[in-house]
């Protein structure tokens, strides 16, 4: 029979009613035809919740224990929708990333996924089984342990697991009727895309658009998944094209210049005052703190006076801690020898990405005149061919999204 994958989000598990409304939708595919793979994520809140346990307890966690205590979400989720299809009569059970086995790198919170092992729901299926239940987000490593996949990883999860059973289309389930503009938190005039391309979710997605994590459209778009966002509360999908579908470029006919605006909020900025400008500087700063796991993102050099230099980057405010404990570590050995180390914890990114980008000039100073009208003054501007992004004061980025979203006409189609 040939299998879907369908992904139910947090708030589409959020309560045990929910769980059997999705569980109906799984059941009328079962009628459709299909042997389902269901990939759940914990209950809304809950991994939030997890994840401030972790750091209550420990500053500065050993990841393998956060690893245990945070995949625990979707254990739970897993074995209610297993037990609610039963009700329904859906011959149907549940299975953690370590049954399956879903094997991951030892990178644990961002463990990348090496091989999913299909013979054993494989079995199941031939024995009659409609659906496979399967935690989100977890899987084991080489050494044995539990593993995440980092945060929004069960998108990762179904598009690997479409992959690995050639499942005819991934249907991704969420709180939202699909991918939008920009966040449709943030402004009303948000409008919904039927298509979006692999490239711009891509980048939307790094860039800050939590609705697909980044390597959930990296694998699709590698294995040629069909993978489609749609929601989980409307019931409108008759002939499967309700919601966004993420495709190849040549499957649109018209885009904007600018597909999208995204943000990420939670951001800081590190400067590194007066350090020696020599060579092999950069790889004494930025090896030390991707030793320590810390995410760097945009970096600045500045021009160098009287042989030194400042050097500026930003990174996740939640690895502040992290890079402070590094960049302390490389003075006192004598590596790295700044005057002083200022942290800014209060910023955010805004990016607008669009494929369009690579073929028209003036993307980028449409851009920074739509935040100079609002006053908004730009600290670290980072470019590649299809996107433009700037570091700005966290208490702007509404304004700022709102700004971009206008200057860009993203509320008409093209
Ligand atoms: P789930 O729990 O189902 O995985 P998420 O909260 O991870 O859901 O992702 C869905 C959310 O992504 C939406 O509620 C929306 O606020 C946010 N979002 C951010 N950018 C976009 C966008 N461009 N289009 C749609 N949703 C977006
Ligand atoms: N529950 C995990 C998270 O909140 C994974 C996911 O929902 O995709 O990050
Ligand atoms: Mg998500």
């Amino acid at each position: 029979m040939p299998v879907l994958v369908m992904k139910f989000g947090g708030t589409s598990v959020a309560t045990l009613d929910r769980i059997r409304r999705a569980a109906k939708r799984v059941g009328r595919e079962v009628a459709n035809g299909y042997d389902v793979i269901v990939i759940v994520s914990a209950m809304s809140g809950k991994t939030n919740e997890l994840v401030g346990w972790v750091e209550e307890t420990s500053k500065l966690y050993d990841a393998r224990e956060y690893d245990a205590v945070v995949s625990s979400g979707e254990q739970v989720t897993a074995g209610l929708m297993a037990l609610t299809l039963q009700e329904m009569d859906v011959p149907a059970r549940s299975w953690q990333g370590w049954q399956v086995p879903l094997k991951t790198t030892s990178a644990h919170a961002a463990a990348r996924i090496e091989e999913i092992g299909t013979e054993a729901i494989n079995a199941k299926f031939a024995e009659g089984m409609r659906v496979a239940v399967v935690a989100g987000f977890q899987g084991i490593s080489p050494e044995g342990r539990i593993t995440t996949l980092g945060r929004g990883g069960s998108d990762t999860t179904a598009v690997a697991f479409a992959a690995a059973f050639e499942a005819e289309r991934c249907d991704i389930y969420t709180d939202v009727d699909g991918v939008y503009t920009t966040d449709p938190r943030i402004t009303s005039k948000a409008r919904k895309l039927d298509k979006i391309a692999f490239e711009e979710m891509l980048e939307l997605a790094s860039l800050g658009a939590k609705v697909l994590q980044t390597r959930s459209v990296e694998l699709a778009m590698r294995y040629n998944v069909k993978l489609r966002v749609l929601s989980s509360f409307e019931d409108n999908d008759i002939d499967g094209t309700a919601g966004t579908l993420v495709c190849d470029e040549e499957d649109i006919m018209e885009s904007n210049v600018v597909a999208g605006v995204a943000y990420s909020r939670d951001e800081a900025k590190m400067t590194l005052l007066s350090v020696a400008d020599r060579p092999g500087i950069a790889a004494a700063i930025f090896g030390p703190l991707a030793d320590a796991g810390v995410n760097v993102d945009m970096i600045v050099q500045n021009i160098s006076e009287d042989g030194r230099t400042d050097m500026t980057f930003s990174l996740p405010v939640n690895q502040v801690d992290r890079a402070k404990a590094a960049m302390e570590a490389v003075k006192n050995s004598g590596d790295v020898n700044y005057a002083e180390l200022v942290t800014d914890e209060d910023v955010c990114k805004v990016s607008v990405v669009g494929i369009g980008m690579r073929s028209h000039a003036g993307v980028a100073s449409q851009m920074f005149k739509a935040l100079r009208d609002e006053g908004i003054n730009i600290k670290v501007i980072t470019t590649s061919e299809i996107k433009i992004s700037v570091l700005i004061e966290r208490k702007y980025m509404e304004l700022a999204v709102q700004a971009l979203h206008d200057t860009f006409g993203l509320d008409k189609a093209a």
